[in-house]
């Protein structure tokens, strides 16, 4: 690891000033600190944040919740509120890492973890996302966990969260703070696709920080998390799908879907969900709602089979929401 310096944050202030001039935001390190080891991140400056007011949770006026940044994935798992109204989240973050990591990772971190990419992590190999304009070695090489969907000749990596895949599906909002003051960015539109630029990975401006996450007020909704990997535990996803589905009077009323391992970022399709919505539910119509998400999928030789995959793990992942409502 390469020498650094280091800033502990006593006020948010304090930590937009020091994001703005270039620090990088440590919160729970688990990722960070891994990449700095491997010399992948070679921070100049760290701005240490875990002493900020941001570890609680706040009922918001639309009935939905408010989780700062530094909430731990082992706190925001076992919140009443989350367990209560959002069990496809608290599903979600028991599904990952491990339960040491998960006190130690947040929020904010869990949002912006970098790729797993093995190529990512090897400084011997060229990378697009750690080293712009090098190449991808995952094109051609040894590609068995990257993208089918929404991937580019750039890269092919995807976003190996699954919180991030279950806020998406329930339509969650990242609060940021900045040298211009707060904004709030939906997470549909918070990660970017790889485009020609892998190595920009979200809409955060310069000297910008995650201080929250807003979940709107919970709907009338069976949800699930289901992972598919290649080890029951402590791995990341090779397929994962969080649903949140309504039905009244025998129909589809309302479908959020969202998927993780399949893209740069959390994958949310509305266009397949346009499709449930309405509908009775049939293994037919399941089937169409995996064509249409998988229409422009493309593996790259290893990730060929995420297709059929993902196709079944949809369909198993609805007909398991649509019978808890029977
Ligand atoms: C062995 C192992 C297994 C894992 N398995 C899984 C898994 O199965 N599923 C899964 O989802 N995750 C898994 N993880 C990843 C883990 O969830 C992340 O490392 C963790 O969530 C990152 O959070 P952190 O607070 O430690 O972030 P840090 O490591 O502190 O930071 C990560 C990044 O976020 C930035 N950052 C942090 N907080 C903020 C903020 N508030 N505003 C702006 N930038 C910020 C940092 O600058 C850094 O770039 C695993 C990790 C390990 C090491
Ligand atoms: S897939 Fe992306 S992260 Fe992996 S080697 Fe290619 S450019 Fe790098």
């Amino acid at each position: 690891m390469r020498p650094f310096d280091y800033h502990r944050a006593d006020t948010r202030q304090d930590a937009v000033a020091a994001v703005s001039t270039g620090a990088t935001i440590i919160a729970g390190g688990t990722n960070l600190l891994d990449l700095m080891k491997l010399e992948v991140m070679a921070p100049p400056t760290l701005v240490d944040i875990t002493r900020l007011e941001m570890r609680g949770f706040t009922e918001t006026e639309d009935g939905g919740l408010r989780i700062g940044a530094l909430v731990t994935n082992a706190d925001l798992a076992a919140h009443p509120r989350v367990r209560k109204d959002y069990p496809v989240l608290s599903m979600a973050l028991l599904a990952g890492a491990s339960g040491q990591l998960r006190n130690k990772a947040t929020t904010g971190g869990n949002l912006l973890q970098r790729t797993r990419c093995y190529y990512f992590y090897d400084k011997a190999t060229p990378c697009n996302k750690r080293d712009p304009g090098a190449g991808c070695a995952a094109i051609g090489g040894a590609n068995r966990m990257h993208a089918i969907l929404g991937a580019s000749r750039s890269c092919i990596a995807t976003h190996p969260s699954d919180m991030a895949v279950a806020m998406q599906a329930l339509e969650a909002v990242v609060e940021v703070e900045g040298p211009e003051g707060s904004r709030q960015i939906p997470l549909l539109a918070f990660h970017r696709l790889p485009g020609d630029t892998p190595h920009i990975e979200t809409e955060l401006k310069a000297g910008e920080m995650i201080v929250a996450v807003r979940l709107p007020a919970p709907t009338r909704s069976n949800q699930t998390y289901r992972k598919v990997r290649d080890r029951s535990s402590y791995a990341f996803a090779l397929v994962s799908i969080a649903a949140v589905v309504g039905i009244e009077n025998g129909r589809i009323a309302r479908a959020r879907l969202a998927f993780g391992g399949l893209a740069h970022k959390p994958w949310r399709d509305p266009a397949v969900e346009a499709l449930l919505e309405g509908e009775v539910p049939t293994s037919r119509l399941f089937e169409k709602a995996a064509d249409l998400l998988l229409a422009e999928a493309e593996g790259q030789g290893e990730n060929d089979f995420k297709i059929p995959l993902a196709r079944r793990t949809l369909k198993a992942t609805l007909a398991e929401v649509m019978d808890e409502h029977a």
